[in-house]
């Protein structure tokens, strides 16, 4: 199957640039996601996370965050005439574009905001349109799936935060949010929000798994889930392969609607891969595995990439 476009709601290759350990060009350096692979399998927009990693938290978020941000504008900056920054609907209209690859800066950890919302308009304005608003521990915002057995809610301060991403336009992230949290934000946000890269838990018990009752929920809310590829969360043994993701997507399509459906393959932030999808190359092979399954050709369009448009078309000013 040809001609279906690509969204994937989480890459942590950002890291590998701001460290200088890959240029993200090609696949010369090894790595998950390169920009010359990812175009070529037809990736039309790639979500780059700025993960603020354990090291740097709490005291040096922001500065980690601030650092990898520009990182992301060195990158595009670099390769202007293959990538361009999504910022808003406007951008949406050009995509899919088959000379460049829109990328939409997402920050992973509202470690980055501390305790003052003013810097959510500072990253906003530094061209962030997705905030996770935790990773798996507790901020000022909310607490996350490491702190599972808390019934901790959002925080004052993370209401105000997902308010005022409304108001902005910028999608609301709960991967890695824990249970409580959840059904918070879907209380407060007036707009559908992601899990931009979850699986079910119903087909593996992990903790960052979402269940089915979360999963009906993001659908009924218009919300949209990003099927990881972490061979952790797909299998318990720890061991999976391709079909392993399609019958995650199959789970979630029947649970929650097709429209509920996409891909955030993680890539460049999991140290294994399912067999048969070892990098952003390998996502030609996931079409043709979903046609077999039984889903229409307008279906695995809307999987690949189109249900993801349409959250942010939603969401994005
Ligand atoms: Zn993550």
């Amino acid at each position: 199957m040809k001609n279906s476009y690509i969204v994937d709601g989480h890459c942590d290759s950002l890291i590998n640039y701001v460290n200088n350990d890959r240029t993200l060009k090609d696949s010369s350096a090894g790595g998950h996601w390169d920009i010359q692979r990812a175009r070529r399998t037809g990736v039309a927009l790639q979500f780059l996370a700025a993960f603020i990693e354990m090291k740097y938290k709490p005291d040096r978020s922001l500065q980690r965050g601030l650092q990898l941000i520009e990182g992301a504008h060195r990158f595009i900056a670099d390769n202007l005439d293959q990538v361009y920054l999504v910022q808003g609907k406007l951008d949406l209209e050009q995509i899919p574009d088959p000379t460049c690859l829109g990328i939409l800066l997402s920050v992973e950890g509202g470690e980055i905001l501390g305790e003052d919302l003013f810097m959510l308009d500072v990253i906003f304005k530094l061209g962030v349109r997705a905030l996770g608003l935790t990773w798996n521990q507790r901020n000022a915002l909310a607490a996350g799936v490491g702190e599972a057995d808390t019934q901790l809610k959002l925080s004052n301060f993370g209401q105000e935060v997902v308010q005022r991403m409304n108001k902005l336009g910028m999608i609301v992230d709960v991967s890695h949010l824990n249970e409580a949290g959840f059904w918070h934000v879907l209380e407060v946000s007036q707009d559908p929000i992601a899990a931009t890269h979850s699986c079910a838990k119903a087909l593996c018990a992990h903790p960052r798994n979402l269940t089915d009752q979360q999963l009906r929920a993001l659908g009924r809310h218009k919300g949209v889930v990003g099927v990881n590829f972490y061979p952790h969360f797909l299998k318990e043994t720890g061991v999976a392969t391709r079909d392993d993701v399609v019958r995650h997507i199959c789970h979630i399509a029947e649970v929650a609607g097709v429209e509920t459906v996409g891909l955030g393959s993680d890539f460049d932030g999991i140290d294994e891969t399912p067999e048969g999808l070892g990098h952003v190359g390998d996502y030609s092979y996931l079409p043709d595995d979903l046609i077999k399954t039984g889903f229409s050709t307008r279906e695995v369009e809307q999987i690949m990439g189109r249900n993801f448009m349409r959250l942010l078309s939603d969401v994005l000013k």
